[in-house]
């Protein structure tokens, strides 16, 4: 036979219903000795099952001496709730897990495609020197300047780069070319430019003389009057990879042309 003392939390239900002895019809309270029947769950003060040491109180379908080792509903509704509870701090705590994981991989990602990056950019220029001449006549008849461009270049093996000279005024505005300009010498947003392509022979291949030439009529067209005149004027040098990315570029050098 077994018996339960009745605890005020394990079995909050049972009081709740203010449950009474079959036989007796006690109100059963905290303290009190039970059993339980194994068959119809009937619950007797201990004393009342005592009387026959069996259930009497069905008698016509239960009659049975077995006893339960503890309230069926107490231990059930408190296995619920425990594990419902398990439940939310297994749920918490993966969501943590998932939330970390997240975070690591994020922080990888941005990682790797930082890396990546780098790995993407592993194009470098150098231009060691720039110099220029003036009225140069070209072999098309053309007066122009002429733009020398000292530079190396690493990681283009076989690749094709350019070397452009942007011309601005004396106050490093962009100079914007003429409508009538050629295209060759306008880069897309209008900036007045010469630019020539290299194919980079080496890994890294040195340039000692890259020559631009600039035609004289590109400034005419922006800046020629029938009186004589004479602006200042300054260019600068770029080295642009094959992924048109700008890798390089020289100071400003300053020069005068004048009509
Ligand atoms: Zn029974």
């Amino acid at each position: 036979m077994n018996v339960i003392i009745v605890d005020r939390n394990r079995h909050e239900s049972l009081l709740a219903d203010h449950r009474k002895d079959p036989y007796t019809n006690e109100i059963i309270s905290v303290g009190d000795r039970i059993v339980v029947c194994a068959n119809c769950k009937t619950v007797y003060l201990e004393s009342s099952w005592k009387i026959k040491n069996r259930c009497f109180i069905n008698s016509k379908i239960c009659e049975v001496s077995d006893t339960l080792p503890y309230l069926p509903n107490e231990k059930i509704i408190t296995k619920l709730s425990r594990d419902k509870n398990h439940n939310t701090k297994k749920n918490y705590r993966l969501a943590i897990i998932f939330a970390a994981l997240f975070v690591i991989a994020l922080i990888l990602a941005i990682y790797y495609s930082a890396k990546l990056q780098q790995v993407k950019n592993d194009r470098f220029a150098d231009i060691e020197s720039v110099w220029q001449r003036h009225n140069i006549v070209n072999e098309n008849g053309l007066e122009g300047m002429e733009i020398y461009v000292q530079f190396n270049v690493s990681g283009m093996l076989d690749k094709q780069g350019t070397v452009v000279a942007r011309f601005y005024d004396d106050n490093k505005n962009k100079l914007i070319a003429s409508n009538n300009s050629e295209l060759q010498y306008k880069t897309i947003d209008n900036h007045l430019s010469v630019a020539e392509k290299f194919t980079s022979p080496y890994g890294t291949t040195r340039y000692d003389t890259f020559v631009l030439f600039m035609p004289n009529n590109n400034f005419d067209k922006i800046f020629r009057t029938p009186k004589q005149g004479k602006v200042n004027l300054k260019f600068d040098v770029g080295i642009v990879d094959d992924r048109e990315k700008l890798i390089a570029f020289s100071e400003y050098h300053s020069f005068y042309y004048s009509w």
